[in-house]
């Protein structure tokens, strides 16, 4: 069930970054005093690092879409959906990565980037869904953290299920509603908040973008402005009354 950052936290380090050869593509000097100088630099700061200690993390997805969250040169994060047998999914990272600061003149100095500021940075972009969190160690998450996280869920679901009631009565068009409205209305549908599925789930985008003629009854197109059975003028949609 658990990942591990490595399977999925595909960044180069920061040796890699640097690695002799490389220094035109990333503006490192290489040779010289510059050399000694950046070897000395990461040595420092691993020795930091090690001085100091870090903290594993573990991030949660209970949210049924794929988290993914590219850190450019530190890599991809990325958390696979939650499902019926794998309601909760953990990504544990256990190691800081290095990034580069640009110096300015050329020369760079290797900055560490501790896993809880990985983690925090995945929140930064999913915290909203409610769904995503993280928290210190890698051990099983509290299930009071558990249970606050799917509450925050469903507060998501229920603004974002009436954001698609709301659409849809207005426009009637598929292409007005997202994918993350029609999760909410299926996790509400699970959850009993929702008697059934709303016709803009169940319906096929086919069957929603047509209707009734108010002439003659026959399957025109919801935009259609002329009947092509009866040749009637017919108003546009409007909202459903
Ligand atoms: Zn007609």
């Amino acid at each position: 069930m658990a990942t591990t950052v490595e399977a999925s936290l595909g960044g180069r380090d920061f040796n890699l970054v640097f690695e002799a050869g490389i220094g035109a593509n990333g503006g490192l000097r290489n040779g010289g005093v510059s050399d000694r100088l950046r070897d000395r630099l990461v040595r420092e700061e691993h020795a930091k690092l090690h001085r100091q200690g870090w903290s594993r993390v573990t991030i949660v997805n209970l949210q049924p879409f794929a988290v993914t969250v590219n850190l450019g040169e530190l890599g991809v994060v990325a958390l696979p959906p939650a499902s019926e047998n794998e309601p909760l999914q953990k990504l544990v990272i256990k190691d800081y990565r290095f990034s580069m600061r640009d110096l300015g003149d050329g020369n760079f100095t290797p900055v560490s980037i501790l896993p809880s500021e990985i983690a925090k940075e995945v929140v930064r972009e999913y915290g909203e869904t409610g769904g995503v969190f993280w928290y210190e160690g890698d051990g099983d998450p509290k299930a009071a953290d558990v249970a606050a996280a799917r509450e925050r869920q469903m507060e998501w679901y229920r603004k974002l299920y009436q954001q698609g009631v709301d659409s849809w009565s207005r426009y009637h068009q598929h292409k007005m509603l997202t994918d993350r409205q029609r999760d909410a209305a299926r996790a509400l549908v699970r959850s009993g908040d929702v008697a059934e599925l709303p016709e803009w789930v169940t319906m096929t985008r086919a069957q929603s973008d047509r209707r009734p003629c108010p002439m003659c009854g026959e399957d025109i197109k919801i935009v259609a402005k002329v009947c092509r059975f009866c040749r009637s003028t017919v108003e546009p949609f409007e909202a459903a009354a």
